[in-house]
């Protein structure tokens, strides 16, 4: 199943290329290629290659040859286009990892000079300090790209304050089909003719783009057609066919119906950077872009989150948001809503919600006061009460707004978190009308899909601009989804041309739309798109098969129609999700995935080491999906394949709660593992690390023979070496007396002082002893045991077996699964309502919670699900203790210390960091301070193995390493037993578990 055709003539490229090329059948080539055929959209096609060019002579190379071989050349930048437009046979040339530097910012002047490969949000992280922006915000933004915002032309949340990416494009550089390198930027009339002349040119091809636009659109029935053809002008997001309504008013005498385009200037200059924007990589290939920048917005903000009975009352109340001058107004229905409520990430950002509205609309009021936009608010929710619009009006101000903006933006992504083989189908999701006609639209549109489809649509996002994502549950599996989806977007292009709208408005055509093309400009304009094309591209290289000539919009589709193929065996039980396969394809694409350092969080700590896709959750869903949707049996090679995109999977765990769709890579990845284990054998590596508690009890029988050997640098790179983890790796030590042992001795001289019930009389507890704090992290037991017995408690030790983390990280699910059945047995009748188990390693404690009742047979899901309600981490249950009042903080130092604190994985995405927070905060002037850090980079035996370790201290130098050095001063917190030993082998510095730095703050 992972040998697919090759062109063997791609070798004659690589002496002279120097980026990354792949086009064999080898399984890492042929595993590149499969991530590559699919973006955020429903289409999935194989290219042929993937190139991840590093020079402009690589992206000129790769030309030459696609246009030798007849091949399409697919420029890409984070893969998040809907509609189709980074799908292709041809070679997908991902300028994603080489094409990311930030050129020149002029603060002055308010202009930047990128690389195509800038995010969007990490471009105004460097620019904050200059107090500029890039106003363009796509949802996406934490990853889109400048090249593919210029491709797509997008847009966004304040696009009605800061317009679409067109607006702010002020010169492109970009390789043209003749291979010339040339800049587009704004020509006055007298440079124009110049250029037309041949004068400033520096390719035949450039010329002539001057010379026959000139002839198009200076023709006065041509000017009528787009006039006639393309949106209202009151229809500010216009993205449909080629951007020639933008280039008009240059030529034209009459401009006044034109206007809506901010570009469109009394004096108009000429500037095909604009035609270029929007052109989805098919006229040209950028390398460079200048863009223009806008002041920082006022640094006030308020936020009316109005709730409503119906969607149409929203859709009215944008009206009087626009009125009252907000800067952004955006909706959210109450599908999303009630998706938010099972969503482990948006559950935390829904406290704004009051009952359950059909509708809310997000109202953004910027201003230079608190008091202003205090007013500016106010204002509005009274305008409201006058028209009986909404019925809640909760208003939040400042950081406070973080919250909702991030559900709102989850909005489109979250949808995919349902299970079944109905989806949220992106096609009609991005129609744009007038606001005043947008009301009447949505009202005509919802009755359409009802009456004539049987679809229930969904609504959400940007009112303000009279657009409207609206996603229907299609499956498009079968035939039957299949004709609704093309009928259903045929009969929307209808009611689009009846208001006078657009078809897409800020998402493009892609292969989606370009069928609907010449209705909705009409044939003429359609033919002129067309010549378009010819003229800048008449090899047909660039992007082949989007905006014009494109195939049937619901043909290669992701899967294939009316197809049954056989659930995979499994050991986790993947129910829930619908299967092993459904939860891999509940990948949307949407790339929250492809978060970096600087826009933060914790998914994907690999990708935001090597930037590379396949280092991605969506990579490794996407080659998931490839290999449980095969028929074929696999082969040993269709395993390796796999193993080595799943192979930087740090297992931890970010990609469940952070990823919109909560795709739990963690999982997948260990039941494939298990699965190839039964295929190909165990590696002793995983054996060993798998069976870490037998070889602990083994060493403690001789604590000091195993500490000589790792105490000894020489021995201990030795004996790295012989397991296969990296030479410089330190070991944990063995402590001289297990946790277990201590715990006995002294319940024992308890008893034997005559205190029956153990140290201490009050309320009874139970401790998890799990098998890092048993046998390494012991002092971390012995001072949770000894604080909780200060706050007066009573710690019982249970009988029970290790938390079975260590064979779960190697994909040894069968043995984790005969330890969760032991533990289960063993706890069900101990661990209740009124009896928690409490643990100190979340990796450990965390698997009763996540783990467990998906391994458990039916018999004991029951007892499992009960026990996972009843374990806490330690923190989270001294927290809840606090807020009940049965903590007393006078029993803690007053000296004040800072205390920075860095998460667990597991800890971040199954429970949160406030309780951790909370309970640091007992002493009464602690001051905790969250470090910014994602994953540490160590995961459990991941940052040991010798070929893990480098990238493992790549990961902890992002943030996690420079934070803990720069903060002399302050006791560094982390609750991880991997986390404390990685920033000792990354800094030199102690770590400490909360349990320690409590214990020690006690007087
Ligand atoms: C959940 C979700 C929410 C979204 N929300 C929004 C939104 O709010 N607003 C919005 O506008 N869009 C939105 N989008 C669509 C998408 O994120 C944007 O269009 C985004 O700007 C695409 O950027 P990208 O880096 O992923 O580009 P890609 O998808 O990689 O490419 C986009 C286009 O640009 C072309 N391109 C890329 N690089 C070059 C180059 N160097 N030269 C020539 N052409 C090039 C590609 O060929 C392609 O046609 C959303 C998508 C998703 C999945
Ligand atoms: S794995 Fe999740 S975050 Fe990544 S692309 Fe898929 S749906 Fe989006
Ligand atoms: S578990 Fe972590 S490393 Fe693995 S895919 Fe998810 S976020 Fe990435």
């Amino acid at each position: 199943m992972f040998r697919l055709s090759q062109n063997p003539s791609f070798a004659n490229l690589l002496p002279s290329f120097d980026g990354d090329l792949y086009f064999d059948n080898s399984p890492e080539h042929t595993a590149q290629r499969i991530l590559y055929a699919t973006d955020a959209s429903v289409y999935q096609e194989m290219p042929i290659a993937v190139a991840l060019p590093k020079t402009v002579s690589d992206i000129k190379q790769l030309l030459r040859f696609a246009q030798q071989h007849g091949l399409g050349l697919i420029p890409r930048a984070a893969g998040t286009s809907l509609a189709g437009q980074v799908v292709g046979s041809g070679i997908v040339v991902d300028i994603s990892k080489y094409f990311g530097k930030i050129l020149d910012i002029s603060a002055d002047e308010q202009w930047v000079r990128v690389q195509p490969g800038v995010i969007r949000d990490d471009l105004n992280a460097s620019l904050k300090p200059h107090g500029l922006l890039f106003g363009p915000e796509t949802s996406t933004a934490s990853r889109a790209m400048i090249g593919g915002m210029i491709g797509n032309n997008s847009c966004g949340l304040h696009s009605i304050i800061w317009g679409t990416t067109r607006n702010h494009l002020l010169e492109v550089k970009a390789v043209l089909s003749d291979g010339a390198e040339v800049t587009f930027g704004p020509l006055t009339r007298d440079q124009f003719e110049a250029k037309c002349r041949g004068e400033t040119v520096v390719s035949p091809l450039e010329q002539r783009l001057y010379v026959q636009f000139r002839d198009w659109l200076s023709t006065p029935t041509v000017q009528q057609h787009i006039t006639d053809g393309y949106p209202k002008p009151t229809v500010t997001r216009r993205n449909t066919g080629y951007a020639l309504d933008a280039l008009v008013p240059f030529f034209s005498t009459d401009t006044s119906s034109l206007a809506a385009r901010p570009e469109n200037k009394p004096e108009p200059t000429f500037n095909f950077a604009h035609l270029i924007a929007g052109s989805e990589g098919t006229l040209c290939f950028i390398t460079e872009a200048k863009l223009n920048l806008l002041p920082l917005p006022p640094k006030e903000s308020a936020l009316v989150c109005a709730h409503f009975n119906t969607i149409r009352q929203s859709l009215e109340a944008n009206l009087v948001a626009l009125a009252h001058g907000c800067s952004a107004s955006e909706l959210v229905d109450d599908y999303i809503l009630q998706l938010t409520k099972t969503n482990i990430e948006q559950t935390k950002n829904r406290t704004f919600v009051e009952g359950d509205p059909k509708a809310i609309l997000m109202v953004e009021f910027f201003g230079d006061t608190s008091d202003e936009v205090a007013k500016k608010a106010a204002d509005f929710v009274s305008a409201l009460g006058q028209k009986e619009l909404g019925y809640a009006y909760p208003t939040l101000f400042d950081t406070d707004t973080l919250k909702p903006w991030a559900l709102r933006k989850a909005g489109l992504s979250i949808m995919y978190n349902i299970p079944g083989d109905d989806k949220p189908a992106n096609v009609i999701e991005d129609t744009a009308v007038d606001v005043h006609d947008l009301p009447d639209y949505i009202d005509e549109l919802d009755r359409m899909a009802w009456e004539q489809h049987g679809l229930k649509l969904e609504y959400s996002a940007h009112a303000g601009a009279g657009e409207i994502h609206v996603l229907p549950l299609i499956n498009l599996k079968s035939s039957e989804g299949r004709a609704t989806f093309r009928a259903l977007l045929m009969d929307t292009a209808q009611l689009v041309k009846k208001y006078g709208g657009s078809l897409s408005g800020e998402h493009g055509d892609g292969r989606l739309r370009g069928e609907c093309i010449a209705f909705m400009l009409g044939p003429e304009n359609f033919q002129l798109c067309k010549d378009v094309k010819d003229l800048w591209d008449p090899h047909n290289t660039f992007n082949p098969g989007k905006i014009v000539n494109t195939p049937p919009m619901n043909e290669s589709l992701r899967s294939e129609a009316d197809r049954v193929i056989p659930q995979p065996k499994t050991v986790f039980d993947f129910s829930k999700d619908g299967g092993l396969l459904e939860l891999a394809e509940k990948c949307s694409g949407s790339g929250d995935c492809r978060k970096t350092e600087i826009s933060g969080g914790t998914m994907c700590p690999s990708y935001m080491a090597t930037r590379r896709e396949r280092d991605t959750t969506r990579g490794r869903a996407n080659i998931l999906r490839h290999f449980y949707s095969s028929i074929e049996k696999p082969s040993n090679h269709d395993y390796e394949a796999v193993k080595d995109v799943l192979d930087l999977c740090l297992s931890c765990k970010a990609c469940k709660a952070e990823c919109p769709s909560s795709v739990d890579m963690t999982r997948m990845k260990a039941e494939f593992t298990q699965q190839q284990y039964r295929e190909t054998g165990v590696p002793l590596r995983a054996r060993l690390v798998g069976n870490f508690t037998k070889l602990m009890s083994l060493a403690s029988v001789a604590p000091w023979t195993y500490n000589a050997i790792y105490d000894n640098p020489a021995l201990r790179r030795a004996a790295n070496r012989a397991v296969g983890f990296h030479p410089d790796r330190t070991m944990p030590e063995l402590a001289m007396v297990t946790l277990r042992k201590w715990f006995a001795t002294r319940s024992k001289k308890a008893v034997h002082s005559g205190n029956s019930s153990g140290i201490n009389p009050g309320p009874q507890l139970l401790v998890f002893c799990d098998e890092f704090t048993n046998y390494n992290d012991v002092q971390v037991g012995q001072k949770a045991i000894q604080l909780l017995e200060r706050l007066g408690y009573s710690v019982t030790i249970p009988e029970h077996v290790e938390s079975g983390r260590t064979y779960l990280s190697k994909g040894l699910v069968d043995k984790a699964k005969a330890i969760a059945i032991r533990n289960v047995t063993l706890l069900k009748d101990l661990v209740t309502d009124d009896m928690p188990l409490i643990g100190l390693e979340p990796s450990a404690i965390l698997t009763f919670r996540d783990e467990y009742p998906v391994l458990v047979p039916d018999n004991l899901k029951s007892d499992a699900e009960r026990i996972a309600k009843n374990v806490f981490l330690f923190e989270e249950w001294l927290a809840r203790e606090t807020d009940a009042g049965r903590i007393d903080r006078n029993l803690f130092t007053t000296t004040a210390q800072v205390v920075k604190v860095h998460g667990h994985c597991h800890q971040k995405a199954l429970s949160s960091m406030i309780p951790v927070k909370k309970v640091l905060s007992l002493p009464h002037n602690y001051t905790v301070q969250l470090i910014p850090s994602g994953c540490c980079g160590m995961a459990g035996s991941f940052g040991y193995e010798a070929e893990h370790y480098d990238l493992s201290m790549q990961i902890g130098e992002l943030v996690l390493f420079p934070a803990v050095r720069q903060a002399e001063t302050a006791i560094i917190s982390a609750a991880g037993t991997s986390c404390r030993h990685q920033i000792k082998d990354g800094t030199g510095r102690k770590a400490q578990h909360p349990a320690e730095i409590l214990f020690d703050a006690l007087l």
